[in-house]
């Protein structure tokens, strides 16, 4: 089985392996599962073989290799992988060569509850017609939340539950059929010309796939110079160091700038898509599954990405995802939708240690590995 579910939602995952293993235990099957998710290796497989460019590194007993793994190669992959992480990254900057936490996370439940929304979304609903369908089928039904300053809150929830619907009304992409979007206590639906380019400018998304959302035909260094231009921001030579300095920004080496997309890894071509959203110092950023495509490691370095930029500028990330591991590792509050509708919304911590609905109980169960105790922190 070769990454058999890498693509799926945890509670289909869930629901096709143990199917799996019912098929393969009644049968006595062996099977070969190959994975990149340490948490699910460690909880479908007794035993696991670690492989490294090309080379077996480590193999044991599952336990045993991520209770004690010995490559380094094995180290980062169990400290990376999201399914084992309990808590949110904390923000780590240099002071003069001296590592200090410079915050824990600016965010605490004070500033959660008394903290200026930034964002509201006020009784939200979108319709679609359906070809052939009488009746309009309601992608979003009645989702109301806001997030606070310097903030970030996670949509979680299946595909289909209607996430990137509101993500496009947020970002006034999408009209909403009935209910309000507001920034800054102003309601987007009547922004048009300067107000709108304002808007644009300092509500920013970062997609899925950056192949996608970056122009093949356009070098780096143009992709990331653009929204300035058009914004129509410094000269050419203001507009060349700013460049550098986000290239810098999201720890890339300067020569990338002349390189183009299918040059680069998926990775790299993310960071590169921040870099862009990062070019007008915006106020919120808007990542629809930004990290879903992306192997654990590379996931995990733009995680901390993101988490650093946000304790830097003060950024509020609107952070949709499909993965509930990772949203303990980034977000304040979480909300969670099902069919359109909002069934659960607290902070990070009340979800994961109070799941007071059934279906976000659903979804914390089917996060591989979240049962296996193995005293990491
Ligand atoms: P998610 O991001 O949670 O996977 P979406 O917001 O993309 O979900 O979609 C929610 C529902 O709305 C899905 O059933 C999808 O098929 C439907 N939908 C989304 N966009 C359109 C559209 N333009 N026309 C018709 N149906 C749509
Ligand atoms: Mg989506």
């Amino acid at each position: 089985a070769d990454e058999p579910t890498s693509a799926l939602d945890v509670t289909v995952q869930k629901k096709i392996l143990d199917h799996l293993h019912m098929l393969t235990d009644s049968l006595g099957t062996a099977v070969l599962f190959i994975t990149h998710d340490l948490g699910l290796a460690a909880e479908r497989a007794q035993h696991i073989v670690v492989m490294y460019k090309g080379q077996v590194v480590e193999s044991g007993p599952s336990l045993e290799v991520l209770q004690h793994p010995q490559h380094p190669y094995t180290k980062r992959l169990v400290a990376a992988a999201p399914s084992l992480a309990s808590q949110r990254i904390i923000s780590v900057k240099e002071h003069g060569g001296d590592a200090t936490a410079v915050m824990e996370h600016a965010v605490n439940e004070d500033s959660l509850k008394k903290g200026e929304a930034i964002i509201t979304v006020d009784h939200l609903i979108k319709e679609f017609k359906l070809p052939r369908k009488k009746e309009m089928f309601k992608a979003v039904d009645d989702v109301s939340f806001s997030i606070k300053k310097g903030t970030t809150l996670a949509i979680v929830g299946e595909s289909g539950s209607g996430k990137s619907t509101v993500a496009n009304m947020v970002l006034k992409l999408l009209e909403p059929t009935a209910g309000t979007v507001t920034y800054d206590g102003r309601d987007i639906s009547g922004f048009k010309g300067k107000e709108l380019l304002d808007f644009r400018r300092h509500v920013q998304p970062v997609f899925q796939n950056p192949y996608g959302s970056l122009d093949p035909m356009y070098s780096i260094y143009r992709s990331i110079e653009e929204p300035l231009r058009i914004h129509g921001i410094g000269d050419k030579k203001s507009r060349a160091k700013r460049v550098r300095e986000l290239i810098d920004m999201v720890e890339l080496p300067e020569s990338v700038m002349n390189r183009y997309p299918n040059e680069l890894s998926g990775g790299q071509r993310q960071r590169i898509a921040i870099a862009r959203a990062m070019a007008l110092d915006p106020d919120v950023i808007v990542c629809d599954e930004a990290v879903s495509a992306l192997d654990v490691l590379v996931q995990d370095q733009v995680l901390r990405l993101l988490n650093d930029l946000q304790a830097e500028k003060g950024l509020s990330y609107l952070f949709i995802t499909h993965d509930l591991a990772v949203v303990r590792q980034i977000a304040d509050e979480v909300v969670v939708m099902q069919h359109g509708k909002l069934v659960e919304h607290a902070t990070t911590d009340e979800v994961f240690d109070h799941p007071k609905k059934q279906y976000t109980r659903d979804l914390l169960d089917a996060i591989p590995g979240g049962k296996l105790q193995l005293g990491l922190d």
